[in-house]
C-alpha cells in the first residue's frame, strides 16, 4: 500500500520537541491561575464572518491568510487564525457577558493560516493567549502585561524588551487617520509597496508597520499617534507606563507599533526577545475596547495577548523530560504477572517507569534500559520470584544487589515523593 503523506505546512510534534510544548502549557496554567485567569476552550472552526468582522477586512490575515472552506451545506467556515475573536464570541454567548464583572480567560492551542509554507512558517501553529474582559482601567493593562512578563520569565527568557504604543480611541483616532492620510498622500506613490498603495487610504495605520524598505523609510517622518492622543487616551497611556516603570518592566516606546489586526485601540505591545539570536517578537497584544460590541455584544472593554509557541520552543530546546525512575526487566515468562503488579505498585507511589514485555537476556534488557536512560534497572527472574526478591541495578554505578520485593521503593533510592511535573 502507498503511504499517506501529511498535509503541506503541517507538522508532527515528537519528543523532545513536544516536551517544550508541554512545558509551555504547564507554566501557562501555573502562572495564569495565580492571576485568576481560567482556561477557556473554544472550537477550532468558526463562521468566516466572525474573523472578517473582528480582525478586519483590510488585514493580510483576512485577505490572504485564512484557512476558509465551505462545509457540506455551503456555509463558509474558517479554522481560527487567532484566538481573541472566538473567545469574544463565546463570552457574548455566556452569562458572564451580562454579569457586569471582570472575566479573565486563557486559551492554549493550535491556530491556522493558509500561508505559503516556508522556513519558520507552518499552516498550523500554536499560541498561548490571555484575555481580560470588563475592565478599562490602566491597571488592567499593567496587570495583564506583568502577567505576560512573569510567564516569559518563568520560561527562562532573559533578554526581553517590551515595545509599547497607544493607538488612540474612536475620539482621537479619526483625526490622526486623516492627518496620516494627508502625510501619505504627499509622498510619491512609487515609494509605497503594492499593499500600502491600496491601504494608504483605506487603512493608513497599517502602513506604519509595513516591513517593505520603501515604506519604512517614508514612514520615519510620519506623524506619531502618541502626539495626537486625546486627554483620556494620554492619561491612560501615561498611567500604564508609570505602573510598568514601578514594576521594573523595561519598555521602549515604539510609535510605529500598530499590530496586524484592526481591532486594537489604546495600549498595544509586543515583547521582543534577543534570546533566539536575532531580535524577534515572542508575544504581542493590546486593548480592544470596541470589539465585544462590534461582534454583537454589550459595550464591554477588553485587553489580551498572544504568545507564539513555535518561537518560544526554539528557546526551550534544552528542556528534556526527566528520565524514567526505573525499567523492569522480566527474565522468565512465569515472572511476568508479578512484574506487572510490581510496576503498577511503583507507579501508584509516584515513580515513573516501564517494563519490557519481551523475555530477553539480561544483557539485552540492560541495553534497553541504557537506551531509555533510566536511573535504575529492576530484574525479575524465576530465582528472584522464589525468594520474593528483585535485583536492583544502579545504572550509573553498575552496582547490583538483591532486595526484598517489599522494599523496592527504598531501594529506588527515593523516599516517597510524588513528582508534580516532568521537568
Ligand atoms: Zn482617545
Ligand atoms: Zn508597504
Amino acid at each position: 500500500m502507498s503511504r499517506i503523506n501529511k498535509i503541506k505546512g503541517f507538522f508532527d510534534l515528537f519528543p523532545p520537541e513536544s516536551t517544550s510544548y508541554m512545558f509551555m502549557e504547564d507554566k501557562a496554567r501555573e502562572i495564569f491561575l495565580k492571576y485568576s485567569y481560567q482556561e477557556l476552550r473554544t472550537p477550532i472552526l468558526e463562521q468566516t464572518e466572525l474573523f472578517a468582522r473582528s480582525i478586519g477586512q483590510e488585514t493580510d490575515v483576512v485577505q490572504k491568510e485564512m484557512y476558509t472552506f465551505p462545509d457540506r451545506k455551503g456555509r463558509s467556515l474558517t479554522m481560527r487564525p487567532e484566538a481573541t475573536a472566538g473567545v469574544i464570541r463565546a463570552f457574548i454567548d455566556s452569562p458572564a457577558s451580562s454579569s457586569g464583572g471582570v472575566s479573565r480567560f486563557f486559551t492554549l492551542g493550535p491556530m491556522f493560516r493558509y500561508e505559503r509554507p516556508q522556513k519558520g512558517r507552518a499552516r498550523q501553529f500554536h499560541q498561548v493567549n490571555a484575555e481580560m474582559l470588563g475592565e478599562d482601567s490602566p491597571y488592567a493593562d499593567a496587570e495583564i502585561i506583568s502577567m505576560l512578563w512573569a510567564y516569559l520569565q518563568a520560561l527562562g527568557l532573559q533578554e526581553m524588551t517590551l515595545e509599547i504604543n497607544s493607538l488612540g480611541c474612536p475620539l482621537c483616532r479619526p483625526g490622526f487617520d486623516t492627518e496620516l492620510k494627508h502625510f501619505l498622500a504627499g509622498n510619491d506613490p512609487e515609494v509605497f509597496c503594492e499593499d500600502c498603495r491600496r491601504r494608504s487610504d483605506s487603512n493608513p495605520l497599517r502602513v506604519l508597520d509595513c516591513k517593505a524598505s520603501g515604506c519604512r523609510d517614508m514612514v520615519a517622518g510620519a506623524p506619531r499617534i502618541v502626539d495626537n492622543l486625546c486627554q483620556g487616551c494620554k492619561e491612560h497611556f501615561d498611567k500604564v507606563l508609570e505602573i510598568l516603570n514601578s514594576f521594573n518592566i523595561p519598555f521602549k516606546l515604539n510609535p510605529f507599533l500598530v499590530r496586524g489586526l484592526d481591532y486594537y485601540q489604546r495600549t498595544t505591545f509586543e515583547v521582543i526577545s534577543d534570546d533566539i539570536g536575532s531580535q524577534s517578537a515572542v508575544a504581542g497584544g493590546g486593548r480592544y475596547d470596541g470589539l465585544v460590541k462590534d461582534l454583537g455584544g454589550p459595550e464591554i472593554p477588553g485587553i489580551g495577548f498572544a504568545c507564539g509557541m513555535e518561537r518560544l520552543a526554539l528557546l526551550l530546546r534544552g528542556i528534556r523530560e526527566k528520565p524514567l525512575d526505573f525499567y523492569l526487566a522480566v527474565l522468565h515468562q512465569d515472572a511476568m504477572h508479578k512484574a506487572m503488579q510490581l510496576v503498577q505498585r511503583l507507579r501508584g507511589k509516584g515513580y515513573h517507569g516501564e517494563m519490557g514485555f519481551k523475555i530477553r537476556s539480561v544483557k539485552s534488557h540492560l541495553r534497553q534500559a541504557n537506551k531509555k536512560k533510566v536511573k535504575t534497572c529492576l530484574l525479575l527472574g524465576l530465582d528472584e520470584m522464589q525468594k520474593n526478591q528483585v535485583q536492583v541495578k544502579d545504572m550509573s554505578t553498575g552496582v547490583q544487589r538483591a532486595v526484598s520485593q517489599d522494599d523496592v521503593e527504598q531501594a529506588l533510592g527515593l523516599v516517597f515523593q510524588p513528582r508534580n511535573n516532568n521537568f
